[in-house]
């Protein structure tokens, strides 16, 4: 799948708000947010025109690289969350919480999105017992998602969870950390997503 090959921190910068890309160092003075905290470039530190376009694609981008998508996959979210009953903004968040690389990120196993995304490619992670490699697979209400037993002594997982421990949980999940394992209590409720998006101006920009 095609992705995103430049600088992390660029994109945080270019949206002016920590996106939390790269685990550990987002929160230390390494940050580059902290240290230039204004668009990159050579018009950065210019003030922006705002507009309503402007406005909506600054919240869709951020959005897309929050959760570390190009835009035709993301795209692809927006339709189907477009296609199913209730609130299209709130549909679209929940299918982005929902997919497998989130959840095992949610759970604490990974210190980011993009971390957790390579775990999951690697067949370190099982979904009620069998494996599965498909870092936007959904998972569903009762589904336990685990570390696979051969993946239980990995580094990367151990320093995630050191890192999370004093990171909470969503409540849509609960998490046990001596098995490594979690489950999914009930599908996310857009008040348990704790994302600074307007996904209502998402919804605008493609239904134009
Ligand atoms: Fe964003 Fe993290 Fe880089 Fe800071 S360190 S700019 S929060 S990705």
């Amino acid at each position: 799948m095609a992705r995103y090959r430049g600088a992390t921190c660029r994109l945080c910068r270019r949206e002016g708000e920590k996106l939390f890309l790269k685990g550990d160092r987002c929160f230390s003075d390494k940050c580059a947010m902290e240290k230039h905290p204004y668009p990159p470039g050579q018009a950065g530190k210019k003030r922006p025109r705002e507009s309503e376009y402007r406005l909506q694609m600054r919240e869709k981008q951020k959005t897309k690289r929050m959760y570390g998508m190009l835009e035709k996959q993301f795209h692809g979210y927006y339709e189907l969350a477009s296609r199913q009953p209730g609130i299209t903004g709130e549909n679209l968040l929940i299918l982005l919480e929902t997919r497998l690389d989130n959840v095992v990120y949610r759970l604490g196993f990974a210190k980011s999105r993009a971390e957790a995304r390579q775990i999951v490619r690697h067949g370190h992670i099982t979904v009620n017992g069998q494996r599965v490699d498909i870092p936007s697979f959904r998972v569903s209400e009762g589904d336990l998602v685990g570390v696979a037993p051969k993946a239980k002594d990995l580094l990367v997982i151990k320093a995630a969870i050191v890192s999370n421990e004093r990171s909470t949980v969503p409540g849509w999940l609960e998490v046990d950390i001596e098995k490594l394992q979690g489950s999914v209590l009930s599908m996310p409720k857009r008040e348990q997503i704790d994302i600074t998006v307007h996904e209502r101006l998402i919804v605008e920009l493609y239904s134009k």
